[in-house]
């Protein structure tokens, strides 16, 4: 696979380039420069950075003639929410599988329901693990099926952040800027395998820093495996030469749940709320971002040139009123 070719067969769904805005306000406050690239605002399905992976994921979805696309996530999935988009968009029918039970339709969930998606209730499982079992079940109703693993994070979905770096590099250099380290929410692996195959491929030499902020239960493949083993199957489909890809994952903001939101995430979307009229998201960038104003306040990042990379997740807001408030 050349990495130049796969880029022609993309489903076009976003909005692209997004965004490049300075954060001005917090830039004198933390003693840096600091710049946000707004996925958040990638115009499909009220945003977010899995649209940058559907674009290849969908687009070889239509190549391989599939009607019907599966995949799964939490009851907030912004993931499963810019699918159930996505596929309204291509004419595609979506199933998502969701941890939990049924619930009201509130923040993601309410858009699912709005983008027309069929909502299976998977209880405590929400990382589609009974995703081929329903795969069976439909292509005995005839059905030809997509999957796409919890996340979007695949080799394929990854690329989509791969040219997300030569996009970036682009937009720098029109705007006569250079960032020298991307900072990001990193959960199930493929924003961050994309970007560090991406930042070798177009020999950007950023620091890609990402922060996780889903910690796994012992036993299945925690981000940095997963990230791992997604950089090694780009990098053997594409003949790129990584003996050592340069993996760095600060895990040290994951004492609460997955999905949990405290102190941390509060203090961080009020902050960005307050000083730059910008929304994060309760689960993510809430986390990885008060995470973040942890580590500049101890000193790091200090008169760096820094890019925020806003990966969405705004909608669950509305489902998290009650600890938001
Ligand atoms: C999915 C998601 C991420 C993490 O991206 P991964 O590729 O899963 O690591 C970050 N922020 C938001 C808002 C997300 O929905």
């Amino acid at each position: 696979m050349d990495l130049r070719l796969k880029k022609e067969r993309k489903a076009s769904l976003g909005i692209l380039p997004t965004p490049l805005m300075p954060l001005k306000r917090l830039s004198r406050r933390y003693h840096c420069e600091m710049w946000m690239k707004r996925d958040d605002l990638i115009g499909m399905g009220m945003g977010g950075n899995k649209t940058r992976k559907l674009e290849y994921l969908l687009g070889e979805a239509l190549e391989k003639h599939c009607d019907t696309v599966i995949t799964a996530g939490a009851v907030q999935s912004n993931h499963c929410r810019q699918t159930a988009a996505a596929c309204a968009r291509l004419g595609l029918e979506c199933h998502l599988l969701l941890g939990g039970c049924e619930q009201p339709a509130q923040g993601n969930l309410l858009l699912d329901h709005l983008f027309g998606a069929k909502i299976h209730w998977a209880g405590s499982s929400r990382k589609g693990e009974d995703m081929e079992l329903l795969a069976e079940n439909l292509k005995k109703q005839g059905r030809k099926i997509y999957l796409i693993p919890y996340g979007g994070s695949d080799a394929v979905g990854a690329l989509g952040f791969v040219y997300a770096v030569e996009e970036l590099l682009i937009q720098e250099k029109q705007m006569n800027i250079q960032t020298d380290a991307i900072l990001f929410a990193s959960s199930s692996g493929g924003t961050q395998a994309g970007l560090v195959v991406g930042n070798q491929f177009y020999r950007a030499g950023k620091q890609v820093y990402g922060i996780g902020i889903d910690k796994s239960p012992t036993g299945e493949p925690d981000t940095r495996e997963k990230i791992e083993e997604i950089v090694a199957t780009i990098t053997d489909q594409s003949g790129l030469s990584m003996p050592e890809p340069d993996i760095q994952l600060n895990g040290d903001f994951m004492d609460r749940p997955y999905a949990e939101c405290g102190e941390l995430e509060k203090h961080a979307m009020t902050v960005f709320a307050r000083e730059e009229g910008v929304v994060l998201d309760p689960v993510y960038t809430g986390r990885a971002f008060g995470g973040l104003l942890r580590l500049l306040e101890a000193g790091m990042f200090k008169n760096r040139k820094i890019l925020l990379w806003h990966t969405g997740g705004a909608p669950a807001i509305f489902a998290y009123h009650s600890q938001l408030t």
